[in-house]
C-alpha cells in the first residue's frame, strides 16, 4: 500500500506547454512539461500533429516515467500540445488525463486546460439534455462541446462564443490538425505566456519552461485574449467581455516556480520581499531563521537579509524521495514525515528558532514539525507566515475547496498558535502582501484570504460535481 508524502500541502493545478513551428515539437514539449512538473504530478500527455495526422500519448504518473525516446519519436510533427495534471475537477483517472482529444466533422480538437470552470455542471446538464455524450468527468470536456457547436462559423467565432458561456478560471490551449489556439479567461486567474523559438512559437504556463527550451519570452497572453497560431502567422483576438483582472496571488506565494516570471512579476524577488516585509511587521530576538524546505525558502532569505538574523538550513530535505512510499507499520507512525525531512540536531539544540512558512492550510503538518523541533531541544520556536490566514476555500483551480480543510476558517491566530504549539505566530498583513508585488491590488484575486470571490460560484460546483447525479 502506498501513501502520498504531501497529503497535507495544497496541491498545484495543471501545467500547459505547446509548440508551433518546430521540427522537434514533441521533444521540446516533453522538456517543457518536465519544467512544469510541479504544477501537476498525477498524469501527463502530449498530442502532436504534422498538419494532417494527429498522434497522442498520455498516462498516469510523472513526465520522465511516461515518455521514452521511442514514444517521442512517434509523436511526429511541427506542432505539439502537452499537459501535466493534478485533478481539481474530476477524479484522478486516465480517462480524465489531458490533452483530451475528440473528432468533430473530420477535424481534430484537443484541449489542455489549467483552472476550474465554476459553471461547468450547469452547462454540462444543458448539453446532456440536448443529447451530448461525455467521455470524462472533467470540466474541460464541455469546452470542446461548446466549440464544436459553434465551429461551423469558424474557429475564432467558436472560441468567442465559448468564452461567453464558461465562467471561472481557464488558461487553455486548443489544437486542431493545423492550428494552435491559446485562450485566457477575462479575469486572468491562471498564468499563460507566449514565447518565440526561431520562427516558431511556444505557449506555456510559466516562463521557467521557456528558459529550459531556450525560447524567448514575448509576453503574457492577456486576460480575455485569444491567440490563433497557424501557417498564416499569429493573430490576437480580444474578447469584449470586460472583467476586472483577478490574477491568483497564490501563484506568486506558493505554486509557481521561483525562477518564473508570473503576471509580469519575478516570483523569487516577490517572495524575498515578503520576507523583508515580514521582518518589519514582526521583528524578533532569535538565534536563527530557517525555512522548512522548500516552502518558505525565499521569504526566509528575505527575512534574514533585512533583519540581520542568521539564515540556517536547520532541516534537510531528501531530494530522492518520490511522491509515494510504502505505508509503514503502526510502530513507525511518523515515518512519512521523517523520510522526507531530517533535522540538524546540533544546530538547533538550545536555540531560539524562527521558521518562515509560505502558508498554513490545515495546520497538522506544522504541528508535527514543531513537535519534533521541541523534542530535539529547540528552546523557543516562532513561526511567521508570508501571507494572511487562509480562511476561505478556492474554487478556481487550487485544491483546498472546503472551509473545513482550513484551520484559520474556525480558529483565531492565538488558537492556531496554541494548536501548533508555538511560542509566537505571525501572518503577513494583506497590506504588506500587496506591497510585495508590483501589481495593483485590484488586479489580483485574494478570495481565499478575504472571501471576495471575483466570479460567483455556481451552487452545484465542487471538485466531483461531474460525477454526481444530475442537478435538480
Ligand atoms: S481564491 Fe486564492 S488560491 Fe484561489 S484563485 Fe483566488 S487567490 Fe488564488
Amino acid at each position: 500500500m502506498t501513501q502520498r508524502l504531501d497529503d497535507l500541502r495544497p496541491r498545484e493545478e495543471c501545467g500547459i506547454f505547446a509548440v508551433y513551428g518546430h521540427e522537434d515539437a514533441s521533444k521540446l514539449t516533453y522538456f517543457g512539461l518536465y519544467a512544469l512538473q510541479h504544477r501537476g504530478q498525477e498524469s501527463a500527455g502530449i498530442v502532436a500533429s504534422d498538419g494532417r495526422n494527429v498522434v497522442e500519448h498520455k498516462s498516469m504518473g510523472l513526465v520522465p516515467d511516461i515518455f521514452r525516446e521511442e514514444i517521442l519519436q512517434n509523436l511526429r510533427g511541427h506542432m505539439a500540445l502537452g499537459h501535466v495534471r493534478y485533478s481539481t475537477t474530476g477524479s484522478s483517472l486516465l480517462v480524465n488525463a489531458q490533452p483530451f482529444r475528440v473528432q468533430h466533422l473530420g477535424q481534430t480538437l484537443a484541449i489542455a486546460h489549467n483552472g476550474n470552470l465554476v459553471n461547468a455542471r450547469r452547462i454540462r446538464d444543458d448539453l446532456e439534455e440536448q443529447g451530448s455524450i461525455f467521455l470524462t468527468t472533467t470540466d474541460s470536456e464541455i469546452v470542446l462541446h461548446l466549440i464544436a457547436k459553434a465551429v461551423k462559423h469558424g474557429l475564432e467565432h467558436a472560441m468567442l462564443e465559448t468564452m461567453k458561456q464558461v465562467k471561472g478560471a481557464y488558461s487553455m490551449v486548443i489544437m486542431t490538425q493545423d492550428t494552435l489556439i491559446a485562450m485566457r479567461d477575462p479575469h486572468g486567474f491562471r498564468p499563460l505566456c507566449l514565447g518565440r523559438l526561431g520562427s516558431g512559437y511556444v505557449i506555456t504556463s510559466e516562463t521557467c519552461a521557456l528558459d529550459l527550451v531556450e525560447a524567448e519570452y514575448v509576453r503574457e497572453v492577456k486576460p480575455g485574449e485569444i491567440l490563433i497560431i497557424n501557417q498564416n502567422g499569429i493573430r490576437s483576438v480580444q474578447s469584449e467581455l470586460s472583467e476586472r483582472k483577478a490574477q491568483c496571488i497564490f501563484e506568486l506565494i506558493y505554486f509557481s516556480r521561483p525562477d518564473s516570471v508570473v503576471f509580469g512579476q519575478n516570483v523569487y524577488l516577490f517572495r524575498k520581499k515578503q520576507g523583508e516585509l515580514l521582518s518589519q511587521e514582526f521583528p524578533i530576538d532569535v538565534d536563527l531563521v530557517m525555512p522548512f524546505p522548500d516552502s518558505g525558502n525565499y521569504a526566509a532569505i528575505g527575512y534574514a537579509q533585512a533583519s540581520g538574523v542568521p539564515l540556517e538550513m536547520g532541516v534537510i530535505r531528501n531530494h530522492y524521495v518520490g511522491r509515494t512510499f510504502i505505508q509503514p507499520s503502526q510502530s513507525m507512525r511518523d515515518f512519512g514525515v521523517k523520510v522526507k525531512l531530517n533535522y540538524v540536531r546540533d544546530l538547533l539544540k538550545d536555540k531560539r528558532v524562527l521558521i518562515i512558512e509560505d502558508s498554513i492550510i490545515r495546520g497538522t503538518t506544522a504541528r508535527t514539525r514543531i513537535k519534533t523541533l521541541r523534542k530535539i531541544g529547540a528552546r523557543e520556536v516562532h513561526l511567521f507566515v508570508s501571507c494572511p490566514p487562509h480562511r476561505f476555500p478556492c474554487h478556481y483551480g487550487i485544491d483546498f475547496s472546503t472551509r473545513g480543510e482550513l484551520i484559520a476558517a474556525s480558529k483565531t491566530v492565538e488558537e492556531i498558535r496554541d494548536f501548533i504549539g508555538l511560542d509566537s505566530l505571525g501572518y503577513l498583513s494583506m497590506e504588506n502582501l500587496v506591497k510585495a508585488t508590483h501589481i495593483p491590488g485590484n488586479d489580483l484575486c485574494f478570495a481565499c484570504f478575504d472571501g471576495n470571490y471575483p466570479v460567483p460560484i455556481d451552487q452545484f460546483f465542487h471538485k466531483f460535481c461531474m460525477e454526481r447525479d444530475p442537478s435538480p
